[in-house]
């Protein structure tokens, strides 16, 4: 997928077939763990899955945070966010916070398939989009790690939805600070016009998917620079946000891509 232009993911093509074909072949050879206890068969088995929080409804539509009433918190209200739709399944606690600092930092890239099928409990069956973008990395990131997990991620998504995959159009135009180093009230701030979308996208209804998201910050300033440029309507899907009021989050700092 790396530096590919758009891909039609639902087509059946000789790139398909094969992807399938390694997939099961690492599949076979190095079955998934469950990254909580160990147990061979997926990145987290069932047992293991149960015990993970699910945030709670009903929640501000924009950043997920719980909500008494209405579907936009005063913050989101405040900050004037144009992302339409932040949809986020679980918190970045264990087991789900283990998942993914194995998907992350441990390079079990075929950890990408289970988390997707996780994140996407998460959509509406009826979501209508045209495209789905990953959150790019700043560019020393990737070359780090050697991959962009949220990539790897969109794909899977992208495959599920039969939309095509576009990892070229969004990118980062700078490094920002770690978003777990500030304030909430400072993280709008630390990445705006940290993105650039590269052309027209007038009309189009996106989905962005990231791994984890602590504020939606970072995927806000990423729905600015794709409706800027024409997009219609920008949703957002990640796996897991971190909890309320919480920045000490143990083993791996979320968004620590940033
Ligand atoms: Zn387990
Ligand atoms: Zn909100």
């Amino acid at each position: 997928m790396q530096g590919g232009a758009v891909l039609r993911a639902g087509t059946r093509s000789a790139a398909d077939g094969l992807r399938t074909a390694g997939r099961a072949l690492a599949a076979a050879l190095f079955p998934p763990r469950c990254a909580a206890c160990g147990r061979p068969g997926a990145a987290l088995c069932q047992p293991c899955l149960a015990t993970a929080t699910r945030l709670p409804h009903p929640q501000c539509r924009q950043c997920t945070r719980p909500l008494t009433y209405g579907d936009q918190c005063a913050r989101c209200r405040l900050e004037q966010r144009r992302i339409e739709h932040l949809y986020v399944p679980y918190a970045y606690t264990p087991p789900i916070l283990q998942a993914v600092h194995r998907f992350k930092y441990a390079n079990k890239r075929y950890l990408a398939a289970d988390l997707a099928t996780l994140a996407m409990s998460a959509l509406p069956s009826d979501l209508q989009v045209d495209v789905v973008i990953p959150v790019p990395l700043a560019a020393s990131r990737e070359r780090q790690r050697g991959y962009n997990q949220g990539q790897l991620l969109a794909a899977e998504v992208a495959r599920h939805l039969d939309r095509p995959l576009d990892g070229n159009v969004l990118i980062r135009l700078r490094d920002t600070p770690p978003q777990t180093s500030l304030p909430r009230a400072r993280r709008l701030d630390n990445v705006r016009g940290a993105f650039r979308a590269l052309r027209k996208l007038s009309g189009t209804r996106i989905l962005l998917v990231d791994d984890v998201t602590t504020t939606g910050a970072t995927l806000e300033a990423a729905t600015r620079a794709l409706r800027r440029r024409g997009a219609a309507w920008v949703g957002a899907l990640a796996l897991a946000r971190t909890p309320e009021e919480r920045s000490d989050v143990p083993l791996s700092p979320p968004d620590s891509h940033l």
